[in-house]
């Protein structure tokens, strides 16, 4: 099917992206990879869009210390390629595993967070307690990962646009996926990360309407880990995970004790002391 007809603005700067966003009630454009689709299925109409794909400011990847910064647009295929991407291994495991080669072309860093529930890089943001740095025409604004994943999944302030997502650098990551085949959406998703701090963070893909923060139920002693199976039944009892033909939500209920048993297992965190 064809889009209902909307007009196409490409950016060369923020500021002017974000110029362009208020004037033209516009939304962004980076890969396509999503919302190309939603237009041409009708699912979603727009009036126009605003292309930052070629924007320079939002293509930056910088390692500085503890932290990996990635720019907006980045496409997933240039952060694999990237060195200091490679020192995240949760976040280059998960990139690794969105869609295949030509997705990932195009895709960026920003636009899968738009996925919702089943976006592989927003459950490595949510257990990598990672931030994204938002500006509109007032000005900037920093938000933690469960608060940008919340405004995503509620309605993304028109008009605003993520420039960058930082990534604090765990001292052991783990992102494992469940799918049918590797180019295929997740039937079930986990990270696990273990930071310099102690603090031991989880958080489960595709099994909800939203990302799952389970970092609550980590278990820290061994006696926590003999009723992490009955805790994470009983969190997994609460969720709403969705329904396909190769995984219904029963399976995807039960993913998350195994799921979140070896993540936990590979970061060296199971069995606690
Ligand atoms: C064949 C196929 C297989 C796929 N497999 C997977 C998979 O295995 N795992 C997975 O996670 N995803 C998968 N996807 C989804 C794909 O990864 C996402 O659609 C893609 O990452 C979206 O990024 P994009 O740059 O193309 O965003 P776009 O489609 O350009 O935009 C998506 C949304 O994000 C908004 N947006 C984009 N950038 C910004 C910004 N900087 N600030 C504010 N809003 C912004 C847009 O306005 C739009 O609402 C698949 C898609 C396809 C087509």
């Amino acid at each position: 099917m064809r889009p209902t007809p909307f007009a196409y603005h490409r950016a060369q700067s923020v500021d002017e992206a974000l110029a362009l966003l208020r004037a033209a009630e516009a939304v962004p454009l980076a890969g396509g990879q999503a919302l190309l689709k939603d237009l041409r299925a009708r699912v979603r109409e727009v009036r126009s869009v605003v292309d930052i794909a070629r924007i320079a400011e939002l293509q930056l990847i910088e390692g500085n210390g503890g932290e990996l910064a990635t720019g907006a647009a980045v496409s997933l295929s240039a952060a694999l390629a990237h060195p200091a991407v490679a020192r995240h291994a949760a976040l280059h495991q998960a990139l690794q595993r969105v869609g295949d080669t030509q997705v990932r072309n195009r895709a960026s860093v920003a636009g899968n967070l738009f996925g919702g529930g089943t976006s592989d890089l927003a459950v490595v943001l949510l257990a990598g307690r990672a931030r994204v740095r938002v500006r509109d025409t007032a000005g900037e604004s920093v938000l933690d990962a469960a608060s940008a994943l919340g405004a995503i999944l509620h309605g993304w302030p028109r008009g605003s646009l993520i420039t960058s997502v930082h990534w604090p650098l765990p001292l052991a990551s783990h992102y494992i996926k469940l799918s049918r085949r590797t180019v295929d959406p997740a039937m079930a998703a986990c990270c696990a990360c273990r930071f310099a701090d102690g603090t031991l963070t989880l958080a489960f893909g595709s099994v909800h309407t939203a990302i799952v923060d389970a970092s609550a139920l980590c278990p820290r002693t061994a006696a926590d880990a003999g009723a992490f199976e009955h805790t994470i039944d009983a969190l997994a009892a609460s969720l709403a995970p969705p329904d396909s033909a190769h995984a219904g939500p029963d399976y995807r209920r039960r993913m998350l004790a195994v799921l979140g048993r070896r993540a936990l297992d590979a970061i060296d965190a199971w069995p606690p002391a």
